[in-house]
Formats: structure tokens, sequence, C-alpha cells
């Protein structure tokens, strides 16, 4: 589970999938919307990720069609204003220890996805509590990227300057979140 609260986001998904069947009516399709697209990535390299992402959406499995209860259904995909996106390396939980860990030029700025450019607003880090307490929910820092000088930089309100902090070029970035 991500440890964001992504519920603050549900009225803001990054894409709606109808799942459509021959036995039922367009009306009468299931749909939900996705906030968080959960990707794992084989390495710690996202210069794939517009085919990664494409794999994940062209799942060509029919899937359980809960009125007429047969593998009989498809997803159609309808992607909306923005992607939030987790990318996962396999085989690992959610430590902190898994994250990507990239110099700004390596993080890919733009994707096109089923015909929608999307432009990178910006990578989040998750610091976990460094305390073993239950209540204690950890730290989000966010580096954004501004097109208009090509740079990313750290928002983080641990921070005692209000001044926007410019990432060198040559600093590694450790992120979960884009
Ligand atoms: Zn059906």
């Amino acid at each position: 589970m991500a440890p964001f609260h992504f519920w603050l986001l549900t009225k803001y998904p990054s894409y709606t999938e109808t799942l459509i069947c021959a036995c039922s009516r367009k009306k009468n399709n299931f749909t939900r919307d996705v906030v968080l697209i959960t990707i794992e990535v084989e390495s710690n390299d996202l210069s794939t990720l517009q085919q990664m992402i494409m794999n994940f959406f062209e799942e060509t499995e029919n899937l359980y069609c809960r009125r007429c209860k047969e593998q009989s259904a498809r997803r159609q995909i309808n992607v909306r204003n923005h992607l939030l996106l987790e990318a996962v390396p396999p085989g690992t939980g959610n430590t902190e220890n898994n994250d990507l860990i990239l110099r700004p030029d390596q993080i890919p700025k733009q994707i096109r996805v089923m015909n929608s450019l999307f432009t990178l607003r910006g990578v989040i880090s998750f610091i976990s509590p460094c305390v073993e307490d239950m209540t204690a929910i950890g730290h989000f820092t966010a580096y954004c990227w501004r097109a208009h000088t090509d740079r990313f930089e750290l928002y983080d309100d641990l921070q005692s300057s209000t001044k926007p902090i410019y990432v060198k070029t040559t600093t590694m970035i450790k992120f979960r979140y884009l």
C-alpha cells in the first residue's frame, strides 16, 4: 500500500476503466476510477516509461464479467488530465531502499499515452519516520520540474528558507512517485 493519503485524490483519477462485455448494454457497464498507476520497473531506469505505461494499459486478457459470470469482458481505458504513477522495482516491498534514484536528465519529461501528451510536473520523495512510532507518518518532499528552465526545484516544508532550492544536474533524486 502506498503511504499517501490517496483518498484525497479520488475526484481526480488518472484514468477511468470500463468493463465492456457482449452480454450488457453500454449503460450497464462497470466503471471505476483509478487514482494511482503502479508500474513495476525492471531496474533503476525510466527511459522506457512510455512503453511501460502502454503495456500496462494494453493487457489483452479477457476479464471476469459479474453479470454473465464469464471471462469475457474487455477493459476500455480513458486517460484523464494527469497520470499519477508509482514506480516499483520488482520483488521489493515498500521499504525506503527500493525507491528509484536518478539524475534529473534521466527522468522522462514528456510521454504520449493513448493520444494524450503528458508533461512531467514533478516527482515525490517519501522519507519514512525514523522512530518506531505508529503515529509517525514520515515526510514528503516534491521535486518540481520547470519546463522553461529545464530544472528541478526542491520543495521541502522542513527547510527554513522560502526560496526555491534549485537541484543540481548531478544530484541524484530519490523518489517513488511521479
Ligand atoms: Zn458479460
